[in-house]
């Protein structure tokens, strides 16, 4: 997500004029995470921007939800033997 945060420094304290609303300092973008709110380097996970140690954490929760089938060799040998 992008976070809007106001850094105007005081525009007029340094001689500026500050434009008021559409002063660039009081719109300074901040990327953040969607998940933890971390402030970084986002990657576009799914429909979200997350950060890295996110993705991380996230492709592991996935992975150990999946289920395996269970699959029984030994049963399976046993038959062709069998035949
Ligand atoms: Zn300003
Ligand atoms: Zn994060």
């Amino acid at each position: 997500m992008i976070r809007y945060e106001d850094e105007c420094v005081g525009c007029t304290s340094m001689g500026l004029r500050c434009i008021g609303r559409s002063c660039r300092n009081r719109h300074v973008p901040h990327y953040c995470c969607d998940k933890c709110g971390v402030e970084g380097k986002l990657f576009h996970f799914n429909d979200d921007e997350l950060c890295a140690e996110c993705i991380i954490e996230e492709l592991n929760t996935e992975t150990s939800e999946y289920e395996y089938d269970e699959y029984d060799v030994s049963e399976e040998f046993a038959r062709v033997e069998g035949s």
